[in-house]
């Protein structure tokens, strides 16, 4: 069986700070989805996530029409070729970001997150770089398929810190990878096989900072029969009504059969 995916996204600055830093992309032709959570002074943080979004789009593009799909970096060949693809889209990302610090040293420090989403042949590849998560809604279940690279996240794994400990943990924004960060990025990749009825959500912290997963669980499965873009405005609406301390940016697919 085949499925065929519709998306939306929104993002917004939230109720307290004065610009966006998050930047998205939903490329329906290419089947591309991606949210990136930029940090730094002044406005840099803007730059750093839009540069991320633009480059991932522009490799995944480029990797349709050549046979060295990942070049210059390496291919995998325990993943599927668009999770390479995708993977090698945001190596790329990290490496302009780096190379944009290193021609003005005022993008000192800067940074961002980053989760991708590339489609093919009903396989969704998920890439992520930071705190910026992407969820499946299965089943009526939501469970995350990504783990935060963030300090207190792994020293929950480690089960140093509980969860609850966690959630207001005062470095619980501190992120351990990024792009822009040192020298090297990991990318950890996981290969999604969707269903009819499957929602996959890809957001920044600024959505699971004020909501728990049981709360956009909720929101989720209220509006599952809806069109995307009402759930994408509910989940936007509650993260504000809950105080917006961040920016915020949540981007839905849908999988549906495809006829
Ligand atoms: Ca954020």
């Amino acid at each position: 069986m085949t499925v065929r995916v519709a998306a939306c996204g929104r993002t917004d600055a939230g109720r307290v700070r004065s610009h966006n830093e998050d930047s998205f992309e939903i490329d329906e032709a290419r089947e591309l989805y991606v949210v990136a959570d930029g940090m730094g002074g002044h406005t840099h943080g803007e730059v750093a996530s839009r540069m991320a979004v633009d480059t991932i789009r522009r490799f995944v593009a480029e990797a349709e029409r050549e046979r060295d799909t990942t070049w210059p970096f390496a291919y995998d060949p325990g993943l599927q070729r668009h999770s390479n693809v995708l993977k090698a889209a945001v190596q790329l990302a990290h490496d302009q970001v780096l190379s944009a610090i290193r021609r003005d040293g005022n993008l000192f420090g800067m940074g961002t997150t980053v989760v991708g989403c590339l489609v093919r042949g009903g396989t969704a590849a998920v890439a992520h770089v930071g705190d910026s998560r992407a969820y499946r809604l299965h089943d009526g279940r939501l469970h995350l398929l990504t783990q935060d690279h963030t300090w207190v996240n792994e020293q929950v794994v480690a089960g140093f810190l509980s969860e609850e400990q966690a959630r207001d943990h005062p470095l619980k924004n501190v992120v351990t990878r990024a792009l822009g960060g040192d020298s090297e990025v990991q990318v950890d990749i996981t290969e999604v096989t969707l269903e009819p009825g499957d929602t996959l959500l890809l957001c920044s912290d600024g959505l699971t900072t004020m909501l728990d997963d049981r709360e956009i669980e909720a929101q989720l499965l209220e509006v599952a029969d809806g069109e995307l873009n009402g759930a994408c405005e509910a989940l936007v609406h509650e993260a504000n009504s809950r105080g917006g301390h961040d920016n915020v940016t949540v981007v839905l697919l849908r999988a549906e059969e495809d006829e």
